[in-house]
């Protein structure tokens, strides 16, 4: 503590005002302890109207070692024990200083040990170790020894209690401060102030803190807390309070920067930086005595440094409550907000999460500043668009949220906002969502309804762009479902019960087999297979697909070496790839790897991608699509007119097959329409220089059909269902 700080704490002493009479003034106790009646009668005589001190002495008696102890354990604040050695036994005081410090753990109490033989004196030992103040002979304690005796224990007791007092108050200020940072905000901080103060000074919180109103104006203050009869005076501003003592020293205090410490009340002035600061007024209706000052500077430093770190603390909540990139609140004030709401109960709050479709694509495509910049500009048309009812807030990266009630937050109308072009470095730049939409109600926890919305979110996603779907049980159910089934894949590929199937293509004009599809199975260990429509979307939203796809190209390749090494010599592998997989830096890399280490010639590898590579960056595809065709590997678009298919994208894509997709082979034979497409597939790869391929046919009759459009190649039921290895290979053989 610096030098300085001591001007900050003033003593007046006050005239003491007439109530203060209903107080008893308080004495020093002395319990004197002595089996001979005479020496109690001495003793009070030697003292009677004597003073120490200030404070006038109470005489309580007891007779022997055992009453002593018992008068100890009842009575409060004996300062000092005269103390006979030979009582109900040779040693009875001797025993009752060893209660004295040990069992009744009094180290305050003085104790002055009274003999009447000099022979009967304690070792210098026990002295030492049981704190034993004084001994003397009785004849020495003539009246004048007996007072200077007693003044210099009384003296060191209170001493000890101050220094007693002085550690109970540094401890209540240590665990003070501790609370104070875990506080919210300075009014409840400054309700703590109070009562920390009045326990300090053991008095009952009665009492008020004022603080500047705004930093701008300091003449400015307020009430910011008040306690006990105070109480209605909280947000008052100075000038109303209508105690004129009160307002006075409140207003002294903030001025002067120094505290006032009065008989009956204290104001303390509590310095946040070299301008600013607070002031607490503390009243007691008893005189507040032995206040330490030293104790109330700690008190007032320690609190001030708390008060700054409450600034502190709060910048820094602000900090990790708002997202600084597009200035909204971020998903900690969503769960926030989502607990506030949800305690005054508003049950037909919904959550709405908004995810832009294809923004990675995006954010590729056209940088990262636009994308940034496109960010900004949605949060700024959505916050502009709600009213205050509305929450709006950035969950993470291209993700949004609203929450509030469900008839401001139609989805229709939200996708309408996004309907209008989004106006960035002079390009209308047109934007789709997502919306995955969950009801608060019935959601005892805010991260439920969130969690909720989100599996709705994720959902819409799956579904493609600009989809939108509200939680339900069942969608929920799924949830978990799917989650369990992810659960059991991960198992199943650890412990390598995944298997590949194969099923031949054949050469629609000479009927030869010239190739085989590699078509994953997963066969639990109950002997029920999973679809692989079922695993694969998971395996592909999990990002598992990367590492089953790590294992199953080059055990394909292993296979196709084996049929090879059978006398199959020209047969190719023709192998799903999702586009998760195509996305890997290092995929290019890994068919590299895969075709060296197992030997297979890459004419003879067939890639089957999907349409919806359209929807990645189309740049980086191309090229990569380019560099596995320089190498000789065939690609392939697989389930040809189901998806996003824009002839468009289809010219500029480097490919060489197109796979006509099982629902319309299989209305071939049926429906006017199916063969409509079909045979107009066929012309078109016929005119794009692309090999058709056929799957799905079930019988000659469409076999026959698709030879007639100029179809190339198929695959299906008809000529042979998928097979492990050893069922293929003999299929092979026959069919040879
Ligand atoms: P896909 O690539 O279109 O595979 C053809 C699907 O049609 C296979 O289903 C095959 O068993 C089935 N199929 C073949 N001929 C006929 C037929 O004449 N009639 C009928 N009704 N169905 C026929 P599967 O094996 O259930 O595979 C389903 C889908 O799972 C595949 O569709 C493919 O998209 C995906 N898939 C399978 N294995 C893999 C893989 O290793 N990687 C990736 N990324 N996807 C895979
Ligand atoms: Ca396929
Ligand atoms: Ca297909």
């Amino acid at each position: 503590m610096d030098e300085g700080s001591d001007d900050d704490l003033v003593f007046i002493e006050e005239e003491r005002q007439p109530q203060g009479s209903s107080v008893q003034d308080p004495t020093w106790r002395i319990l004197i302890a002595d089996d001979d009646h005479d020496v109690h009668e001495a003793t009070e005589f030697a003292l009677s109207g004597i003073e120490i001190l200030g404070r006038k002495l109470e005489l309580i008696h007891a007779f022997s070692g055992k009453e002593a102890i018992a008068l100890l354990e009842r009575e409060q604040d004996i300062a000092v024990i005269l103390l006979d050695v030979v009582m109900e036994s040779d040693d009875a005081g001797l025993k009752a200083v060893e209660a004295i410090r040990q069992e009744l753990m009094l180290l305050n109490i003085r104790i002055i040990l009274r003999t009447g033989q000099p022979g009967q004196a304690p070792e210098a030992d026990t002295i030492a170790r049981y704190d034993i103040n004084d001994y003397k002979t009785k004849s020495e304690l003539t009246h004048a020894r007996l007072f200077t005796t007693l003044t210099s224990a009384i003296r060191s007791y209170s001493q000890l209690k101050c220094l007693d007092t002085s550690r109970i108050g540094l401890e209540k200020i240590v665990s003070a401060s501790n609370q104070f940072i875990a506080e919210k905000g300075l009014n409840a901080f400054a309700d703590g102030v109070i009562t920390q103060l009045a326990s300090l000074i053991g008095i009952a919180p009665e009492g008020l803190v004022c603080a500047t109103d705004d930093a701008g104006n300091p003449e400015q203050y307020r009430v910011i807390a008040a306690a006990g009869r105070y109480r209605h005076l909280i947000q008052h501003r100075l000038e109303e309070i209508d105690n004129v003592h009160i307002a006075r020293s409140l207003s002294q205090v903030l001025h002067n920067h120094c505290s006032i410490v009065g008989t009956r009340d204290i104001t303390l002035f509590f310095r946040k930086n070299s301008e600013e600061g607070f002031a607490a007024y503390i009243e007691s209706v008893a005189p507040i005595r032995d206040v330490d000052q030293h104790l109330l500077e700690i008190f007032c430093t320690n609190i001030a440094l708390c008060a700054k770190n409450i600034d502190l603390v709060t910048e820094l909540r602000l900090d990790a409550l708002v997202d600084r990139q597009v200035n909204l609140p971020n998903r900690n004030a969503l769960v926030a907000e989502l607990d506030r709401r949800g305690k005054q109960g508003t049950p037909s709050d919904v959550i709405t999460l908004i995810d832009v479709d294809q923004f990675a694509a995006t954010n590729d495509m056209l940088g990262h500043a636009y994308g940034d910049a496109l960010l900004l500009a949605i949060a700024q048309r959505l916050r502009a668009l709600f009213d205050s009812r509305v929450f709006v807030a950035r969950l993470a990266g291209d993700a949004f949220a609203l929450t509030g009630p469900a008839q401001l937050l139609e989805p229709d109308g939200i996708h309408r906002l996004f309907a209008h072009p989004f106006l960035i470095d002079d390009i209308d730049h047109s934007v789709s969502v997502c919306l995955g939409i969950a009801s608060c109600a019935g959601c005892t926890d805010s991260q439920d309804a969130l969690n909720n919305a989100y599996i709705a979110l994720r959902r819409a996603k799956a579904l493609g762009i600009g989809q939108s779907i509200t939680f339900s049980p069942e969608i929920g159910e799924a949830a978990r479902q799917r989650t369990s089934l992810l659960r059991d894949l991960r198992q199943a590929f650890e412990l390598r019960e995944l298997s590949i199937a194969y099923q031949p293509q054949i050469d629609l004009q000479s009927g030869r087999v010239i190739g085989a599809e590699a078509l994953m199975r997963w066969r639990r260990r109950n002997g029920e297979f999973v679809p692989p429509e079922q695993f694969i979307p998971i395996a592909e939203q999990s990002g598992l697909i990367v590492s089953i796809g790590r294992w199953m190209l080059p055990e394909a390749l292993r296979a196709l070496k084996r049929f090879h090494q059978a006398g199959l010599g020209e047969l190719h592998m023709a192998i799903n790839v999702s586009n998760i997989q195509l996305r890997q830096p290092s995929f290019l890399d890994f068919i590299n790897a895969s075709l060296a280490e197992t030997g297979v010639s890459p004419e003879h590898l067939e890639l089957e991608i999907t349409e919806s590579i359209a929807l990645e960056s189309l740049e980086t595809m191309i090229s990569l699509l380019n560099q596995l065709r320089s190498r000789g590997i065939t690609i392939a678009i697989d389930d040809f007119g189901t998806g996003y298919s824009s002839l468009n994208y289809l010219e500029q894509l480097p490919i060489d097959h197109l796979k006509i997709d099982r629902s319309f082979v299989t209305t071939l034979a049926s429906s006017e329409r199916g063969s409509r497409i079909v045979r107009t597939i066929a012309l078109l790869g016929n005119e794009l220089d692309l090999r058709t391929v056929a799957e799905g046919v079930e019988n000659q009759a469409t076999g026959d059909r698709l030879r007639a459009f100029g179809c190339h190649a198929a695959q299906g039921y008809h000529y042979a269902h998928p097979m492990d290895e050893a069922a293929f290979l003999l299929w092979l053989k026959e069919h040879a």
